[in-house]
């Protein structure tokens, strides 16, 4: 694996905006502007991606004459924790238009003393021989990634695999480097500090799932 995580916000761009309003506990309550912005970081980590992926020559042919291009080979196959990870998921599918997507449904028991997540929707296409990207929008103990890469490793091998966050917590980065067996590289708009001990993500964004879709049961 590529050791050192792509960090978005290490970089000075536009996409800082976007997640500083994620994070800003005034601006976070506009559901629209929440979703929108997590959208918004898919396509950029999405283009991002894309430079990494097989291309070949291609040519089309305008009304004028013809125009040689470097096209994707594949689509990359995206798989998705459900429920925050649904603008996000939809950001690479606004650049990655002919993808197929899996989704997994997971949740956690939250026991300050033992966090457990549990997997109960699992709906992926084959993923054997194919390009697969991984999403989950927080990245914090790294338990429902690592559930979901297991739920996925079921079910066939991907060629290669991209894990990506909007934000990770080191803990998080730390168990996927110690049970991810296959070659992967780890794609993140931000890395944060730490958990704190109901395992949300510090300095973080609070509660993904609640922020885009309300608080549940
Ligand atoms: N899930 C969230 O939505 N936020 C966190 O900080 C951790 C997990």
């Amino acid at each position: 694996m590529d050791n050192n995580p792509f960090v978005l916000s290490a970089r000075r761009s536009v996409a800082n905006h976007f997640l500083s309003e994620l994070r800003d506990a005034g601006l976070q309550k506009d559901r629209m502007r929440f979703r929108r912005n997590l959208e918004r970081l898919g396509e950029i980590l999405a283009y991002e991606i894309s430079q990494k992926l097989s291309y070949e020559s291609k040519m089309v042919q305008t009304p004028l004459g013809q125009s040689s291009i470097q096209l994707l080979k594949e689509y990359p196959l995206l798989i998705t924790i459900l429920r925050a990870g649904l603008p996000f998921h939809q950001g690479f599918l606004n650049f990655f238009d002919h993808a197929d997507s899996g989704f997994i449904g997971a949740w956690r028991n939250e026991d300050p003393a033992d966090l457990q997540v549990s997997v109960d929707y699992v709906s992926i296409p084959d993923v054997n021989g194919k390009v697969v990207v991984l999403i989950d929008p927080m990245l914090a103990s790294g338990k429902s990634l690592l559930n979901a890469y297991k739920q996925m490793l079921a079910r066939g091998t991907p060629s290669s695999l991209f894990i990506v966050s909007v934000v990770a917590a080191p803990e998080g980065v730390k168990l996927l480097k110690e049970n991810i067996t296959l070659p992967y590289s780890l794609w993140t708009c931000a890395l944060d500090e730490k958990l704190n001990s109901s395992f949300y993500i510090v300095p973080g964004l609070g509660d993904a799932g609640d922020l885009c879709f309300g608080v549940k049961e």
